[in-house]
């Protein structure tokens, strides 16, 4: 059969191109690219040989780097698992990868950025083309053919059958001039040494009188003593398992010995994923069975608030041919997943205690999704919720602890109060948290959409209950009272009748606000009604939320509402309940069910207020 010419998808075009053109700076890393797809590969068939152990046959698995300079060449060797026509096709020639397209969206023209963007978004074999202006690719599956696919990364590449001893994958660079720095036998011991000593498997360098030399340490990482290891060489393993080129947080290393048995190293990142907040996305550990590579995000590992963490477990009380599925319930799995949760509860417990800065980092990256713990993991919902760091009224970072403000709330306050709403500059002028600010209350301020769901399942915390602001209560009410209060009821009796009358079907109740000092309205919900946010929120996701009606509060010493009290006329009543009941939903976020009459109303309450007593404007 004559070689067969394909084209490129546009999408590997793009980044052939991007590559070519734009990643001159940082070329070396295409080397570390290509040896981890072909330590993959051998961790492939070391996993098919779990069913078929003739497979592995006598050859140890490794990896073979092979200079040619009189060729101006350099192959990278495997005899792993190997490619079929098929998948030489499908894997070289077309990346249906929803990664690509994010790669190339998060690319910001910082050359040294972006390289390492590569290895994150599993581009990784492309990358050979920094180097080269050729690439031979040869390959053959155990039990098939061998294939030899070929291109210059200008839009189209070959495919043919070839010729091929022995199972695995050849990657042949044919090296641009420049490049030819590539062909040395220092540079390249330094390079995997840098980017590859600790795969798991002989890396072996060829000279040029054929023999061949290991040259890293080839060994599986986590199974070395800790005494042995130094931070910088953890930092390059999690480099190697994360593919992300920022030093991690912290990290634990256990081996434990017991009724279960495991090694486990685990790595808090110090900046969060691209896909992070994809529940859907399969993450989580590595999972190893013996040191044989079992799965790359074993979810199973760890629950989902913790996926952010990387690492790697490794134990030898599941069985080699174990799958997604036998995870599932698996009783050995749970025990390893609770010990691991522990595992990194303690670590983050240490980095808050011990470094603070560090742990702000990791608050401000992965926060979010581990509050939803508090949800998901009643078990340990008090250890996550001392980890937990809040906005407040009187802090601009999010740095403030439940046990902080329990230590400081004033003898008189019974609860634990917070606001939610959908920005922190919204909750920060709030007409809500008014009466609680006038009398040096401190309120939490939870803005992350999570935050509903938090405060429905965390209902108390150190013995105190957690109070929304922004909902009916007589005890929380009764601590910002003011003693003209009782007064002020008698004299606007008639006014919150007239209101309530005027207001309809629209508002549960009209009442007298404790809260507000400043503004002239605001809503609340009932005491036992959803929160009003929850519900809005339910709502715009296209959800039945049961349509609760919100309790109307003014404020009795403010100008509109006097003015309301002054109105006899029925129509210009009318128009400024509609008012003072619109503003009070706008200010929490809410929206109009007729806009442009509420534009209409305040525009003829602001011209009336201009001809009658253009000193006494008053737009609230
Ligand atoms: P990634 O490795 O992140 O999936 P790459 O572009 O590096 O992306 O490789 C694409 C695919 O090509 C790999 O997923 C793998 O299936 C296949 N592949 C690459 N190199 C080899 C190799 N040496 N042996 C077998 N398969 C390989």
């Amino acid at each position: 059969m004559a070689a067969e010419k394909r084209e490129f998808q546009a999408e590997v075009r793009h980044l052939l191109h991007l590559m070519i053109h734009s990643l001159y700076s940082n070329k070396e890393i295409f080397l570390r690219e290509l040896i981890s797809n072909a330590s993959d590969a051998c961790d492939k068939l070391r996993f098919e040989a779990i069913a078929d152990p003739a497979l592995l046959g006598a050859d140890e698995l490794a990896v073979e780097l092979v200079p040619d300079p009189a060729a101006g060449t350099l192959t990278i060797k495997d005899n792993g698992v190997g490619m079929s026509r098929d998948e030489v096709i499908e894997n070289l020639g077309t990346i249906a990868r929803s990664g690509t397209r994010k790669f190339l969206e998060s690319l910001s023209g910082d050359q040294k950025k972006d390289a390492q963007l590569i290895g994150q978004f599993g581009v990784g074999f492309y990358s050979a083309y920094i180097v080269a202006d050729k690439v031979t690719v040869l390959s053959k599956r155990a039990d098939g053919e061998a294939v030899r696919w070929e291109s210059d990364g200008q839009g189209e590449f070959t495919v043919e059958p070839s010729f091929k001893l022995d199972r695995g994958t050849e990657v042949i660079l044919h090296l641009r001039e420049d490049d030819k720095e590539f062909l040395e036998p220092l540079r390249l011991k330094s390079l995997v040494r840098k980017y590859s000593d600790h795969i798991g498997l002989p890396i072996k360098l060829r000279n040029d009188k054929g023999e061949l030399e290991t040259i890293n340490q080839a060994r599986a990482f986590w199974t070395r003593p800790k005494s042995e290891l130094k931070d910088e060489d953890y930092a390059k393993f999690y480099e190697q398992i994360a593919h992300d080129y920022q030093a991690p947080l912290a990290w634990a290393h256990h081996k434990v010995e017991g009724t279960i048995e495991y090694t486990s190293l685990l790595y808090i990142p110090s900046r969060a994923p691209f896909d992070l907040w994809d529940r859907e996305q399969s993450r989580g550990v590595q999972l190893y069975v013996k040191r044989v590579f079992i799965m790359d995000k074993a979810a199973e590992l760890l629950p989902p608030y913790l996926r952010f963490v990387r690492g790697v477990v490794d134990t030898p009380d599941l069985p080699l041919n174990v799958s997604r599925e036998i995870l599932q319930g698996n009783r050995t799995v749970e025990k390893i997943r609770s010990a691991l949760v522990k595992r990194v509860l303690d670590l983050l417990d240490d980095m808050a205690a011990n470094k603070p800065d560090d742990y702000a980092k990791f608050w401000a990256a992965f926060g979010t999704v581990f509050k939803e713990g508090l949800v998901e993991d009643q078990a340990n919902q008090e250890r996550i919720a001392r980890l937990c760091r809040f906005h407040s009224t009187t802090s601009d970072k999010a740095d403030v602890t439940l046990e902080a403000y329990v230590a400081r709330m004033p003898a008189e306050q019974t609860g634990i109060y917070y606001l939610t709403a959908e920005t922190l500059a919204a909750a920060r002028s709030s007409p809500h948290l008014e009466g609680f600010r006038a009398r040096n209350f401190e309120v939490l301020l939870l803005t992350d959409r999570i935050d509903e769901w938090v405060v429905s399942h965390l209902t108390e915390f150190g013995g105190k209950k957690l109070v929304s602001v922004a909902r009916a209560s007589k005890d929380l009410e009764a601590k910002i009272e003011t003693p003209e209060k009782a007064r002020l009821e008698g004299e606007f009796k008639e006014v919150i009748e007239r209101l309530q009358k005027a207001l309809g079907e629209r508002v549960e109740a009209v009442r007298l606000s404790s809260r507000l000092t400043e503004s002239p309205s605001c809503l609340v919900a009932g005491e036992y009604a959803l929160s009003r946010r929850l519900e809005e929120m339910l709502r715009r996701a296209g959800e039945q939320a049961p349509a609760s009606r919100p309790i109307l509060e003014i404020n009795p010493t403010h100008p509109l509402v006097e003015k309301l009290k002054a109105t006899g006329d029925d129509a210009a009543f009318a128009d400024l309940g509609e008012l003072l009941f619109g503003q009070a939903l706008l200010a929490e976020g809410g929206q109009l069910d007729d806009p442009a009459g509420f534009v209409r109303r305040l525009n003829k309450l602001l011209l009336a207020g201009a001809g009658a007593e253009p000193s006494r404007i008053i737009v609230g």
